[in-house]
């Protein structure tokens, strides 16, 4: 989800330890004290810790509770390691919000009693709504009355008898306005006509609302009454003179009643999913113990490891799903999931969590898809990128967190904006070069500035950074949420437009990955689904160049495609960032296909082998050009290539240094299988290389030479920062 929308918000949420650096390409926010830790790619023994019991603590029993708000407390100071088994759970509630944030409750299931204009209607007054960056258009950030008096209400029609316990509200999303209800009563109807009030004993309760317009405020009822109708009725509200107006944003938490003609019937109804998997949020102690599940259940297909670690210390691991763990096997294209790069962006964590045990048990019930995609494909899945992130936002819980709290590193890093900026080095270096000969269009060396002990790098970034270096990946996603739409590269406009669209020479293929995710995800192509916040992306099909919606330097599917040989696009995977448990069946429903699908088409374009004619040694290193896409792909360590293509006819081109270029014709069908393209390559004998070396060659030695380099200095100045900072935690335990 958009930076713009979360930055307004962040200051409040952020501590106020945080220094902003606006600084050229990048927005820094940056902390006092860099406490690095080890960023390596090691197999471990994961599990070797304690055991682990994670108390959840039940803040709410609405029998005994007073009618009060319930203040959550403010920042997070307690510091996460992995030995801290007493975690404070998320606030729990009776019962569970109806769906105005999740949309799960309809447009037409609201009603207020006047509202200033279309953009601010009763539709809009939705928990963590996000408004468009102008008010006034059709997407703004609330509901807001007409009138200003006590007689205004927002009304939500649960569509059956419901158990009502609480209300959850917020002010309005906007930037130019601000506006907050105090105080607030609520009433109950069966039929909305007749209304009655909610008590706190023998008076009318008044409950309390917001003082800032994005923290979500809880107020659990005395006691909870059965309805069909519940309405917000305002009471006191922030005024500016004649500004301020009615505003705000909610949630209603509510049990549905079983329906009175089969008392059993809500005891007795199936899941909402076919698959019998763990949905539920899962703390980092809950995700690996998962994965080590996982893991048991299917020790010949899986394997756990740690790619590095967080800045405050939690391993972040990965589970590798394929026929062969542990090994790149010739020709078996590789494949990763990115989840939880924004920590609050919490969907994506659990799908692949859920994803990995769904995998391990069609795999052993023969599920011949599943069994195929395994045989043939190396499957690495990492469900949280930024694990410190999630655990604050965790810890206030799916309606209390808000829309940014969670979102960046601990140290204030938003990852994604976190990685190298090589479309600048690739425009600047267009824009100089008068000779395209000379130009390179791939492999992009990382900045020198980069790889500095000072640069302003997330420790999960550089670990992220370095697993990209050490397995050959040809396809990826990275997992987002609080919006509905897949965004394919560049992320990065060119002359640093706000947006503008911004294709790769891979477009068409890009389009095609990002249409492949949305057209098989449920919510996405429903034609009937509204937008989530401020934008329709049902117009675009669902699918939009990320630069084209806004401006992302620094993302890790710019970095991905200009550095590395591997595609990766953005999914975002529901309005909501941090959707209620109850709506995690649904939300496997609706994405499972898509996951799957998405993966098999790592299969598609043409690969093979690139060897030597005479010794049938694999040529790593070797350059794949496709006539007429300025991006070219290099085999990797045993000679074996992917080129993700299109169905179609290309001319290909494989050069490799000290042998003569080879050019051949590759077909792409129309089939879920790549279409095989080896390449056996003459050596040019080494009396006659000076002649027959191309211009430009020179340069490309040095692209890649500068390439390794960059990347060793990167994992020296990591290595460094790692000990310095595992020193200073041992001095501090030794303070304690
Ligand atoms: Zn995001």
């Amino acid at each position: 989800m958009s930076v713009f929308s979360v930055f307004r918000t962040t200051m409040a949420v952020l501590g106020l330890h945080m220094v902003l650096l606006l600084s050229g390409s990048s927005v820094l926010i940056s902390a006092a004290d860099v406490d690095f830790d080890a960023a390596s790619n090691a197999i471990l023994s994961p599990f070797s810790g304690t055991t682990v019991k994670t108390t959840s603590d039940p803040t709410t029993s609405f029998t005994t509770r007073v009618n009060k708000t319930t203040t959550r407390p403010p920042a997070i100071t307690k510091h996460l390691t992995e030995k801290d088994e007493e975690e404070e759970g998320p606030p729990e509630f009776e019962c569970p919000p109806l769906g105005l944030e999740s949309l799960r409750v309809k447009d037409n299931q609201l009603k207020a009693s006047s509202y200033k204009r279309r953009g601010l209607g009763p539709h809009r007054g939705r928990l963590n709504i996000q408004s468009g960056i102008e008010d006034g258009d059709i997407y703004d950030g609330a509901w807001c009355a007409q009138y200003r008096d006590k007689n205004q209400w927002l009304e939500v029609d649960a569509r059956r008898l419901t158990r009502f316990t609480g209300i959850i509200l917020q002010g309005r999303s906007s930037i130019w306005s601000w506006d907050v209800v105090h105080t607030y009563k609520v009433q109950f109807s069966n039929d909305s006509v007749v209304w009655k009030p909610c008590m706190n004993g023998t008076k009318e309760a008044v409950f309390e609302g917001n003082q800032d317009t994005e923290t979500p405020v809880l107020a659990l009822f005395n006691v909870s009454t059965v309805a069909r109708f519940i309405r917000i009725n305002p009471q006191t509200w922030y005024q500016n003179g004649t500004q301020g107006d009615i505003c705000l944003r909610a949630e209603v938490l509510g049990c549905p009643l079983p329906d009175p003609n089969n008392n059993y019937a809500w005891l007795t109804e199936p899941t909402e999913s076919r698959d019998k998997l763990d949905f539920r949020h899962h703390n980092y102690m809950e995700m690996r113990k998962l994965m080590k599940l996982v893991h048991e259940e299917c020790p010949d297909i899986t394997r756990i490891y740690s790619i590095g670690k967080s800045y405050k210390g939690l391993k972040l691991y990965v589970m590798e799903i394929s026929d062969n763990p542990g090994k790149h096997e010739l020709g078996e294209p590789e494949f990763r999931y990115v989840a939880g790069m924004h920590g609050n962006e919490v969907l994506g964590r659990e799908l692949v969590l859920n994803l990995m045990q769904y995998m391990c048990q069609e795999y052993k019930r023969e599920n011949q898809r599943i069994v195929h995609l395994i045989k043939e494909t190396r499957i690495h899945l990492l469900p949280s990128m930024n694990p410190d992130g999630y655990e604050i936002a965790y810890k206030k819980g799916s309606e209390l967190a808000g829309w940014a709290l969670g979102r960046f590193s601990y140290e204030g890093i938003d990852m994604n904006h976190n990685f190298a900026d090589l479309n600048s080095v690739m425009w600047t270096a267009i824009e100089l070069e008068t000779d395209r000969s000379k130009l390179i269009n791939h492999y992009f060396p990382i900045p020198e500035m980069y790889t500095s002990e000072e640069a302003f790098v997330a420790s999960e970034t550089r670990a992220v950074i370095n697993w990209m270096q050490n397995i050959p990946f040809v396809l990826s996603a990275n997992l987002h949420g609080g919006e509905l739409v897949v965004t394919y590269p560049y992320d990065m406009t060119r002359d640093w437009a706000p947006r503008e669209h911004t294709p790769t020479p891979d477009e068409s293929f890009f389009r095609w990955l990002a249409t492949a995710y949305a057209s098989t995800n449920q919510v996405m192509s429903n034609p009937d689904r509204r937008p989530c916040h401020n934008k329709d992306f049902l117009r675009y099909n669902n699918i939009i160049n990320g630069a084209d919606w806004h401006n992302v330097p620094g993302s890790m599917n710019d970095f991905s495609y200009l550095h590395t040989n591997c595609f990766e696009v953005t999914v975002e995977l529901s309005c909501d960032k941090f959707p209620h448990a109850s709506e995690l069946p649904t939300e496997w429903e609706n994405n499972r296909e898509s996951l799957l699908v998405y993966m098999e088409q790592v299969h598609r374009g043409i690969k093979g082998v690139i060897r030597d004619k005479d010794t049938e040694a694999g040529i790593a290193d070797a350059i794949i050009k496709v006539e007429d896409i300025d991006h070219h792909i290099r085999s990797v360590a045993d000679g074996d290539y992917w080129r993700l293509l299109n169905p179609g006819e290309y001319t290909v081109t494989v050069t490799a240094e000290g042998y003569l270029p080879s050019t051949r014709t590759c077909q792409v069908m129309y089939d879920y299988y790549p279409t095989i393209c080896d390449f056996r390559l003459t050596k040019i004998p080494a009396r006659k290389q000076k002649e027959v070396l191309p211009k430009g060659k020179l340069t490309k030695d040095l692209q890649l030479r500068l390439r390794q380099l960059r990347l060793r200095k990167l994992r020296v100045t990591t290595k460094a920062i790692n000990q310095r900072r595992a020193a200073a935690a041992a001095k501090q335990v030794k303070k304690v």
